[in-house]
Protein backbone atom coordinates (compact mmCIF):
# COMPACT_ATOMS: atom_id res chain seq x y z
CA UNK A 1 0.00 0.00 0.00
CA UNK A 2 1.54 3.36 -0.81
CA UNK A 3 1.34 5.50 2.32
CA UNK A 4 1.62 9.43 2.78
CA UNK A 5 5.22 10.29 4.16
CA UNK A 6 5.58 13.30 6.29
CA UNK A 7 8.03 14.48 8.07
CA UNK A 8 7.91 16.12 11.66
CA UNK A 9 10.02 17.42 14.57
CA UNK A 10 7.32 15.74 17.31
CA UNK A 11 5.01 13.58 17.27
CA UNK A 12 2.79 13.00 19.65
CA UNK A 13 0.67 9.38 20.12
CA UNK A 14 -2.31 10.60 22.06
CA UNK A 15 -4.70 13.37 22.62
CA UNK A 16 -5.70 12.86 26.30
CA UNK A 17 -4.36 15.75 28.73
CA UNK A 18 -0.78 14.51 28.78
CA UNK A 19 -0.85 14.60 24.88
CA UNK A 20 -2.32 18.13 24.43
CA UNK A 21 -0.09 19.36 26.81
CA UNK A 22 2.63 18.34 25.18
CA UNK A 23 0.78 19.94 22.34
CA UNK A 24 0.50 23.17 23.16
CA UNK A 25 4.17 23.65 24.97
CA UNK A 26 5.81 22.17 21.77
CA UNK A 27 3.28 24.51 19.35
CA UNK A 28 4.42 27.76 22.03
CA UNK A 29 8.31 26.47 20.76
CA UNK A 30 7.15 26.38 17.18
CA UNK A 31 7.87 23.03 16.71
CA UNK A 32 4.73 22.10 15.06
CA UNK A 33 4.10 18.89 16.80
CA UNK A 34 1.92 16.53 14.69
CA UNK A 35 -0.78 14.74 17.56
CA UNK A 36 -2.34 11.53 16.65
CA UNK A 37 -5.55 11.18 18.17
CA UNK A 38 -5.86 7.23 18.07
CA UNK A 39 -8.82 5.87 19.07
CA UNK A 40 -9.93 7.90 21.61
CA UNK A 41 -9.35 11.56 20.70
CA UNK A 42 -9.35 13.07 23.67
CA UNK A 43 -9.01 10.59 26.21
CA UNK A 44 -10.74 8.84 28.73
CA UNK A 45 -12.19 12.52 30.27
CA UNK A 46 -14.27 11.89 27.31
CA UNK A 47 -16.43 9.28 28.93
CA UNK A 48 -16.68 11.04 31.64
CA UNK A 49 -19.08 13.80 33.23
CA UNK A 50 -18.36 16.11 36.13
CA UNK A 51 -14.80 16.48 36.31
CA UNK A 52 -14.30 18.59 39.64
CA UNK A 53 -10.92 18.23 40.28
CA UNK A 54 -8.97 19.82 37.64
CA UNK A 55 -7.40 23.06 38.68
CA UNK A 56 -8.69 26.46 37.08
CA UNK A 57 -12.48 25.78 36.86
CA UNK A 58 -13.77 26.40 39.92
CA UNK A 59 -17.40 25.17 39.22
CA UNK A 60 -16.14 22.11 37.91
CA UNK A 61 -16.07 21.22 34.16
CA UNK A 62 -17.70 18.23 32.10
CA UNK A 63 -15.13 15.50 30.71
CA UNK A 64 -15.31 16.41 26.85
CA UNK A 65 -15.43 20.15 27.26
CA UNK A 66 -12.64 20.07 29.19
CA UNK A 67 -10.39 17.98 26.63
CA UNK A 68 -12.47 20.13 23.78
CA UNK A 69 -10.60 23.43 25.48
CA UNK A 70 -7.67 21.51 25.59
CA UNK A 71 -7.55 20.96 21.50
CA UNK A 72 -8.56 24.54 21.00
CA UNK A 73 -5.10 25.67 23.22
CA UNK A 74 -3.10 23.50 21.27
CA UNK A 75 -4.49 24.42 17.69
CA UNK A 76 -4.05 28.08 18.36
CA UNK A 77 -0.38 27.87 18.37
CA UNK A 78 -0.35 25.63 15.54
CA UNK A 79 -0.74 21.83 16.62
CA UNK A 80 -1.83 19.79 13.83
CA UNK A 81 -3.76 17.01 14.30
CA UNK A 82 -4.39 13.23 12.39
CA UNK A 83 -7.64 11.47 13.33
CA UNK A 84 -6.34 7.88 13.32
CA UNK A 85 -4.11 5.74 15.14
CA UNK A 86 -0.12 4.22 15.11
CA UNK A 87 -0.44 0.74 14.06
CA UNK A 88 3.43 -0.02 13.98
CA UNK A 89 6.73 1.90 14.98
CA UNK A 90 10.06 1.46 14.99
CA UNK A 91 12.47 3.27 17.13
CA UNK A 92 15.50 1.66 15.74
CA UNK A 93 16.79 5.06 14.36
CA UNK A 94 16.24 8.39 14.01
CA UNK A 95 13.86 9.67 12.83
CA UNK A 96 11.72 6.96 13.98
CA UNK A 97 9.14 5.30 11.72
CA UNK A 98 5.10 5.32 12.83
CA UNK A 99 2.56 3.94 10.46
CA UNK A 100 -0.87 4.45 10.09
CA UNK A 101 -2.96 2.96 7.22
CA UNK A 102 -2.80 5.88 5.54
CA UNK A 103 0.75 7.61 6.31
CA UNK A 104 4.76 6.86 7.30
CA UNK A 105 5.43 9.50 9.67
CA UNK A 106 9.38 10.28 10.08
CA UNK A 107 9.46 11.96 13.71
CA UNK A 108 12.97 13.42 15.02
CA UNK A 109 11.33 13.16 18.45
CA UNK A 110 8.43 11.04 19.59
CA UNK A 111 6.30 11.86 22.84
CA UNK A 112 3.83 8.80 23.88
CA UNK A 113 1.27 10.11 25.82
CA UNK A 114 -0.88 6.62 24.75
CA UNK A 115 -2.30 6.17 28.13
CA UNK A 116 -4.49 3.27 30.08
CA UNK A 117 -7.82 1.92 30.01
CA UNK A 118 -9.27 0.76 33.53
CA UNK A 119 -9.73 -3.47 32.90
CA UNK A 120 -13.93 -3.66 32.81
CA UNK A 121 -16.03 -6.39 34.01
CA UNK A 122 -17.86 -6.89 30.32
CA UNK A 123 -20.91 -7.24 32.50
CA UNK A 124 -24.31 -5.74 31.42
CA UNK A 125 -25.09 -2.05 33.02
CA UNK A 126 -21.30 -1.26 33.15
CA UNK A 127 -20.58 0.28 29.96
CA UNK A 128 -20.64 4.48 29.82
CA UNK A 129 -24.53 5.97 29.64
CA UNK A 130 -26.36 5.60 28.22
CA UNK A 131 -25.93 2.68 27.01
CA UNK A 132 -24.97 1.57 30.71
CA UNK A 133 -24.55 3.24 33.77
CA UNK A 134 -20.94 4.66 33.49
CA UNK A 135 -20.77 7.86 35.16
CA UNK A 136 -24.14 6.91 36.82
CA UNK A 137 -22.92 4.87 39.86
CA UNK A 138 -20.66 2.87 38.01
CA UNK A 139 -16.52 4.28 38.64
CA UNK A 140 -13.03 2.71 37.86
CA UNK A 141 -11.37 5.86 39.74
CA UNK A 142 -12.28 6.66 43.45
CA UNK A 143 -10.31 9.78 43.94
CA UNK A 144 -12.18 10.88 40.59
CA UNK A 145 -15.37 10.11 41.85
CA UNK A 146 -15.44 8.99 45.53
CA UNK A 147 -16.99 12.60 46.35
CA UNK A 148 -19.70 11.84 44.57
CA UNK A 149 -21.25 9.36 46.53
CA UNK A 150 -21.56 10.59 50.02
CA UNK A 151 -23.38 8.89 52.30
CA UNK A 152 -23.82 5.91 49.98
CA UNK A 153 -23.70 2.27 50.38
CA UNK A 154 -21.55 0.91 47.50
CA UNK A 155 -19.31 -1.67 46.52
CA UNK A 156 -15.80 -1.94 45.55
CA UNK A 157 -14.84 -5.22 43.28
CA UNK A 158 -11.64 -6.72 43.22
CA UNK A 159 -8.76 -8.21 45.49
CA UNK A 160 -5.98 -7.15 44.71
CA UNK A 161 -3.87 -3.68 46.22
CA UNK A 162 -6.17 -1.32 43.53
CA UNK A 163 -9.36 -2.85 45.14
CA UNK A 164 -8.21 -2.47 49.00
CA UNK A 165 -6.65 1.37 48.07
CA UNK A 166 -10.23 2.45 46.44
CA UNK A 167 -12.01 0.41 49.26
CA UNK A 168 -10.30 2.51 52.11
CA UNK A 169 -10.73 6.05 50.46
CA UNK A 170 -13.97 5.22 49.52
CA UNK A 171 -14.47 4.89 53.20
CA UNK A 172 -14.15 8.68 53.74
CA UNK A 173 -17.46 9.29 51.49
CA UNK A 174 -19.35 5.97 51.46
CA UNK A 175 -21.60 4.97 54.31
CA UNK A 176 -20.55 1.48 53.53
CA UNK A 177 -18.02 0.15 51.46
CA UNK A 178 -18.77 -4.03 50.24
CA UNK A 179 -15.62 -5.36 48.46
CA UNK A 180 -17.18 -8.40 46.45
CA UNK A 181 -14.07 -10.84 45.52
CA UNK A 182 -14.43 -13.84 43.70
CA UNK A 183 -11.86 -16.14 45.76
CA UNK A 184 -11.76 -16.81 49.31
CA UNK A 185 -8.39 -14.78 49.77
CA UNK A 186 -7.04 -11.50 48.65
CA UNK A 187 -4.24 -10.95 45.96
CA UNK A 188 -3.82 -8.03 48.15
CA UNK A 189 -0.04 -7.38 49.73
CA UNK A 190 -0.45 -8.03 53.30
CA UNK A 191 -0.11 -4.37 54.51
CA UNK A 192 -3.00 -3.06 51.74
CA UNK A 193 -5.30 -6.23 53.24
CA UNK A 194 -4.72 -5.16 57.56
CA UNK A 195 -5.68 -1.85 56.37
CA UNK A 196 -8.78 -3.24 55.05
CA UNK A 197 -9.67 -5.48 57.13
CA UNK A 198 -9.15 -3.19 60.23
CA UNK A 199 -11.34 -0.29 58.88
CA UNK A 200 -14.69 -1.03 60.04
CA UNK A 201 -17.08 0.61 57.14
CA UNK A 202 -15.43 -2.38 55.05
CA UNK A 203 -17.45 -5.65 54.29
CA UNK A 204 -16.53 -8.57 52.52
CA UNK A 205 -18.04 -11.05 50.14
CA UNK A 206 -15.90 -13.70 49.14
CA UNK A 207 -16.74 -16.50 46.42
CA UNK A 208 -18.68 -13.81 44.40
CA UNK A 209 -18.76 -12.62 40.79
CA UNK A 210 -20.93 -9.33 40.08
CA UNK A 211 -22.69 -10.42 36.61
CA UNK A 212 -25.07 -7.41 35.90
CA UNK A 213 -24.99 -3.66 37.70
CA UNK A 214 -28.44 -2.68 37.98
CA UNK A 215 -30.38 0.77 37.46
CA UNK A 216 -32.13 3.42 35.23
CA UNK A 217 -30.58 6.24 33.60
CA UNK A 218 -32.94 8.29 35.79
CA UNK A 219 -32.03 6.26 38.66
CA UNK A 220 -28.33 5.68 38.72
CA UNK A 221 -26.95 2.64 40.56
CA UNK A 222 -29.38 0.72 42.40
CA UNK A 223 -28.04 -2.58 42.89
CA UNK A 224 -25.72 -4.92 41.71
CA UNK A 225 -26.69 -9.15 40.79
CA UNK A 226 -23.99 -11.32 42.36
CA UNK A 227 -23.39 -15.00 41.39
CA UNK A 228 -21.73 -17.10 44.47
CA UNK A 229 -18.82 -18.75 42.56
CA UNK A 230 -19.09 -21.77 45.19
CA UNK A 231 -23.08 -22.64 44.86
CA UNK A 232 -24.50 -20.78 41.50
CA UNK A 233 -26.63 -18.87 43.60
CA UNK A 234 -27.95 -15.95 42.49
CA UNK A 235 -29.00 -12.72 44.76
CA UNK A 236 -28.96 -9.09 43.98
CA UNK A 237 -27.12 -6.72 46.36
CA UNK A 238 -28.61 -3.17 46.77
CA UNK A 239 -26.34 -0.21 46.43
CA UNK A 240 -26.15 3.02 44.96
CA UNK A 241 -22.18 2.65 43.40
CA UNK A 242 -20.18 0.15 42.07
CA UNK A 243 -16.50 0.65 41.72
CA UNK A 244 -14.58 -1.63 39.31
CA UNK A 245 -11.33 -2.20 40.44
CA UNK A 246 -9.65 -5.08 38.42
CA UNK A 247 -6.50 -3.02 37.20
CA UNK A 248 -5.01 -1.09 33.93
CA UNK A 249 -3.45 -2.15 31.29
CA UNK A 250 -1.77 0.52 30.19
CA UNK A 251 -1.28 1.50 25.79
CA UNK A 252 1.99 -0.10 24.89
CA UNK A 253 1.58 -3.00 22.58
CA UNK A 254 2.88 -1.18 19.82
CA UNK A 255 6.17 -0.55 22.09
CA UNK A 256 7.22 -4.21 23.01
CA UNK A 257 10.44 -5.28 22.53
CA UNK A 258 11.46 -1.51 21.71
CA UNK A 259 10.94 0.37 24.75
CA UNK A 260 11.73 -1.02 28.25
CA UNK A 261 8.32 -1.73 30.47
CA UNK A 262 7.56 -3.00 34.53
CA UNK A 263 5.98 -5.96 34.65
CA UNK A 264 2.34 -5.03 33.95
CA UNK A 265 3.63 -2.88 30.87
CA UNK A 266 3.40 0.88 32.23
CA UNK A 267 6.61 2.59 30.27
CA UNK A 268 9.69 3.34 32.40
CA UNK A 269 10.95 7.12 32.07
CA UNK A 270 13.49 8.76 34.33
CA UNK A 271 11.69 10.36 36.47
CA UNK A 272 13.46 13.26 36.75
CA UNK A 273 12.06 14.05 33.33
CA UNK A 274 10.01 11.67 30.99
CA UNK A 275 12.96 10.26 28.99
CA UNK A 276 12.92 6.51 28.12
CA UNK A 277 15.94 4.77 27.07
CA UNK A 278 16.01 5.64 23.64
CA UNK A 279 17.24 9.00 23.09
CA UNK A 280 14.41 11.38 21.66
CA UNK A 281 11.60 9.09 22.57
CA UNK A 282 9.50 10.78 25.78
CA UNK A 283 6.39 9.25 27.50
CA UNK A 284 4.04 10.57 29.51
CA UNK A 285 0.59 10.54 31.18
CA UNK A 286 -0.87 7.53 32.37
CA UNK A 287 1.38 5.50 29.84
CA UNK A 288 3.93 5.22 32.39
CA UNK A 289 2.03 6.25 35.82
CA UNK A 290 0.55 3.75 37.26
CA UNK A 291 0.48 5.56 40.89
CA UNK A 292 -1.28 8.57 40.09
CA UNK A 293 -3.26 8.13 37.35
CA UNK A 294 -4.73 11.61 37.40
CA UNK A 295 -5.86 14.57 34.30
CA UNK A 296 -3.51 16.96 36.46
CA UNK A 297 -0.55 14.43 36.92
CA UNK A 298 -0.67 13.56 32.93
CA UNK A 299 -0.52 17.08 31.92
CA UNK A 300 1.85 18.04 33.86
CA UNK A 301 4.66 15.14 32.65
CA UNK A 302 2.95 16.33 29.53
CA UNK A 303 4.31 19.82 29.37
CA UNK A 304 8.15 17.94 31.05
CA UNK A 305 7.68 15.84 27.89
CA UNK A 306 7.48 18.78 25.37
CA UNK A 307 10.19 20.91 27.25
CA UNK A 308 12.62 17.43 27.32
CA UNK A 309 11.76 16.97 23.80
CA UNK A 310 12.82 20.86 23.16
CA UNK A 311 15.77 20.29 24.67
CA UNK A 312 17.06 17.28 23.14
CA UNK A 313 16.31 18.72 19.56
CA UNK A 314 18.33 22.03 20.63
CA UNK A 315 21.14 19.48 21.40
CA UNK A 316 20.67 19.83 25.19
CA UNK A 317 21.73 16.98 27.52
CA UNK A 318 18.45 15.28 28.74
CA UNK A 319 18.63 13.58 31.52
CA UNK A 320 17.47 9.64 30.65
CA UNK A 321 16.66 6.66 33.19
CA UNK A 322 20.19 5.19 33.74
CA UNK A 323 20.78 9.20 35.51
CA UNK A 324 23.52 8.94 31.58
CA UNK A 325 22.64 12.67 29.97
CA UNK A 326 22.57 12.20 26.04
CA UNK A 327 22.40 15.06 23.41
CA UNK A 328 20.91 14.81 20.32
CA UNK A 329 24.15 13.98 18.45
CA UNK A 330 24.67 11.17 20.46
CA UNK A 331 27.47 13.33 23.22
CA UNK A 332 26.67 11.52 26.28
CA UNK A 333 27.54 13.14 30.16
CA UNK A 334 28.25 10.12 32.95
CA UNK A 335 25.42 10.22 35.77
CA UNK A 336 28.39 11.43 38.16
CA UNK A 337 28.88 14.22 35.50
CA UNK A 338 32.82 13.19 35.14
CA UNK A 339 33.11 12.17 31.95
CA UNK A 340 31.44 12.65 28.59
CA UNK A 341 31.67 10.03 25.88
CA UNK A 342 31.40 11.29 22.11
CA UNK A 343 29.73 8.84 19.82
CA UNK A 344 33.13 7.77 18.18
CA UNK A 345 33.83 6.03 21.57
CA UNK A 346 36.28 8.59 23.11
CA UNK A 347 35.94 9.67 26.45
CA UNK A 348 36.77 13.26 27.71
CA UNK A 349 36.53 14.73 31.34
CA UNK A 350 33.56 17.47 31.56
CA UNK A 351 35.69 18.58 34.16
CA UNK A 352 36.12 22.05 32.50
CA UNK A 353 39.93 22.49 34.25
CA UNK A 354 41.47 18.88 33.06
CA UNK A 355 39.72 20.02 30.56
CA UNK A 356 41.42 23.05 29.65
CA UNK A 357 44.93 21.35 30.69
CA UNK A 358 44.92 18.85 28.25
CA UNK A 359 43.96 21.37 25.91
CA UNK A 360 47.33 23.09 26.84
CA UNK A 361 49.06 20.23 27.29
CA UNK A 362 48.72 19.44 23.59
CA UNK A 363 49.37 22.75 22.85
CA UNK A 364 45.94 23.64 21.57
C1 LIG B 1 -14.48 7.46 33.71
C2 LIG B 1 -13.24 8.21 34.12
C3 LIG B 1 -13.37 9.33 34.91
C4 LIG B 1 -12.23 10.04 35.28
N1 LIG B 1 -12.37 11.16 36.04
C5 LIG B 1 -11.29 11.88 36.37
C6 LIG B 1 -11.41 13.07 37.14
O1 LIG B 1 -12.51 13.46 37.53
N2 LIG B 1 -10.28 13.76 37.44
C7 LIG B 1 -9.02 13.34 37.02
O2 LIG B 1 -8.03 14.01 37.30
N3 LIG B 1 -8.88 12.20 36.33
C8 LIG B 1 -9.97 11.46 35.99
N4 LIG B 1 -9.81 10.30 35.29
C9 LIG B 1 -8.45 9.86 34.95
C10 LIG B 1 -7.95 10.66 33.74
O3 LIG B 1 -8.90 10.60 32.72
C11 LIG B 1 -6.61 10.09 33.24
O4 LIG B 1 -5.67 10.11 34.29
C12 LIG B 1 -6.07 10.92 32.08
O5 LIG B 1 -7.02 10.98 31.03
C13 LIG B 1 -4.77 10.34 31.55
O6 LIG B 1 -4.38 11.14 30.49
P1 LIG B 1 -3.41 10.62 29.34
O7 LIG B 1 -3.27 11.75 28.42
O8 LIG B 1 -2.20 10.03 29.95
O9 LIG B 1 -4.15 9.39 28.65
P2 LIG B 1 -5.62 9.18 28.07
O10 LIG B 1 -6.58 10.19 28.54
O11 LIG B 1 -5.90 7.75 28.33
O12 LIG B 1 -5.42 9.38 26.50
C14 LIG B 1 -4.74 8.43 25.73
C15 LIG B 1 -4.75 8.86 24.28
O13 LIG B 1 -3.92 7.98 23.54
C16 LIG B 1 -4.56 7.62 22.35
N5 LIG B 1 -4.02 6.36 21.84
C17 LIG B 1 -4.03 5.14 22.42
N6 LIG B 1 -3.49 4.22 21.59
C18 LIG B 1 -3.11 4.89 20.46
C19 LIG B 1 -2.52 4.53 19.21
N7 LIG B 1 -2.17 3.27 18.93
N8 LIG B 1 -2.30 5.49 18.26
C20 LIG B 1 -2.62 6.77 18.52
N9 LIG B 1 -3.19 7.18 19.68
C21 LIG B 1 -3.44 6.25 20.63
C22 LIG B 1 -6.03 7.58 22.73
O14 LIG B 1 -6.86 7.68 21.59
C23 LIG B 1 -6.13 8.81 23.63
O15 LIG B 1 -6.32 9.97 22.84
C24 LIG B 1 -10.94 9.58 34.88
C25 LIG B 1 -10.81 8.43 34.11
C26 LIG B 1 -11.96 7.75 33.72
C27 LIG B 1 -11.81 6.51 32.86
Amino acid sequence: MTRNTLHKEVVIIGSGPAGLTAAIYAARADLKPLVIHGPQPGGQLTITTEVENYPGFSKGIQGPELMQEFEEQARRFGAEFLVTYITEVDLSERPFTLRTDEHEIEAETLIIASGASAKWLGIPGEAPAPQGLGGLGVSACATCDGFFFKGKSIIVVGGGDTAMEEANFLTRYASRVTVVHRRDHLRASKIMQDKAFRNDKIDFIWNTDVTEILGTQETGVTGARLKDTKTGEDSVFPCEGVFVAIGHKPNTDLFKGQLKMDEVGYLITAGRTMATEIPGVFACGDVQDSFYRQAVTAAGTGCMAAIDAERFLDNLPVPMPSGDEITMEGELVTADHQLIVLPDGEVISNNAEAATEGASASGD
